[in-house]
């Protein structure tokens, strides 16, 4: 996969790309990624990018100028067209399901907005997608082109060292992950869940599926209803509804205290 980052901050992406799992599908040719800077595409002599909104109001809008310019110079000089993904708080949120599905492009641009945003030519005639990553207002798009790059990369097949890792973390079955410990067996008097270590396979899955299902039911309900539970899946579920029935507590009165 190739990425360009529109973006007028180039130097927020050293660091975060040049260490752990990014650094390795760099190093191994599965993804590469370019830093444009839409700044060298300004049109005016003090270098600007911005200017004062067409009707009034606060702050300053990103130019259409320099970022036409900018994706006019990506197309042109690399072949193959790419999905220009525009990050902003107004897009549809990111998930694991839209993860997986840019993780199959083979090209990717990614435009990071400033200040109150982008002229709205760039978003009507430039860009295919728009993705947030929360509702919550960043500064800039650089970070949420962070978070979206990690959460793709991880999914080009070779990337993560086992695949297994992948199709088991939380969203990737439509239900949050169960806990993982390891060595050792008791720490500070807590001790590992026993089922885990009797090398009973059978028995650790089932036991992994239903702390799965529980941590759903009381962190993320609303997940249940689209992730294609399995029969065995409905029967865990009515098991666990009727034993907190049983002690008389709703789903989420069992949650751990959190720290
Ligand atoms: N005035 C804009 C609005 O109300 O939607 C917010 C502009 S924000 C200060 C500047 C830039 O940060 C945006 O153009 C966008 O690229 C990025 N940004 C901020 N929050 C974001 C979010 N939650 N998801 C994705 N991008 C975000």
């Amino acid at each position: 996969m190739h990425i360009d980052i529109l973006t007028l901050f180039p130097e927020m992406f050293e660091g975060p790309f040049d260490a752990s799992i990014i650094k390795r599908a760099r190093e191994k040719g599965l993804v590469a990624i370019d830093y444009i800077n839409i700044r060298d595409y300004s049109q005016n002599k003090h270098n600007t990018v911005d200017d004062t909104p067409y009707g009034g109001g606060a702050g300053m809008v990103m130019a259409a100028g320099p970022v036409f310019e900018a994706v006019d110079h990506i197309k042109s000089s690399r072949p193959g067209t790419g999905k220009l993904i525009y990050l902003s708080p107004a897009g549809r949120k990111l998930n694991q399901q839209t993860a997986r599905e840019l993780s199959g492009e083979e090209r990717l641009i990614l435009l990071c907005g400033h200040y109150e945003g982008m002229d709205q030519r760039v978003r009507d005639e430039l860009v295919d997608d728009e993705i947030s990553i929360g509702d919550y207002v960043l500064t800039g798009g650089e970070l949420p082109a962070m978070v979206l790059v990690d959460a793709v990369v991880r999914l080009i097949p070779g990337v993560l060292g086992e695949t297994a890792s992948a199709e088991e973390e939380s969203f990737s079955d439509g239900l949050l992950e169960y806990p993982h410990y390891t060595k050792p067996r008791e720490y500070r008097g807590l001790p590992v869940p026993e089922v885990l270590l009797n090398g009973h396979h059978e028995q650790i899955r089932l036991w992994r599926r239903r702390q799965s299902l529980l941590k759903t039911l009381q962190s993320r309900p609303e997940l249940l209803a689209t992730a294609g539970l399995t029969d065995e899946d409905r029967i865990i579920l009515k098991g666990i509804v009727l034993e907190l029935e049983g002690l008389g507590l709703p789903e989420d009165i069992t949650r751990k205290k959190r720290r």
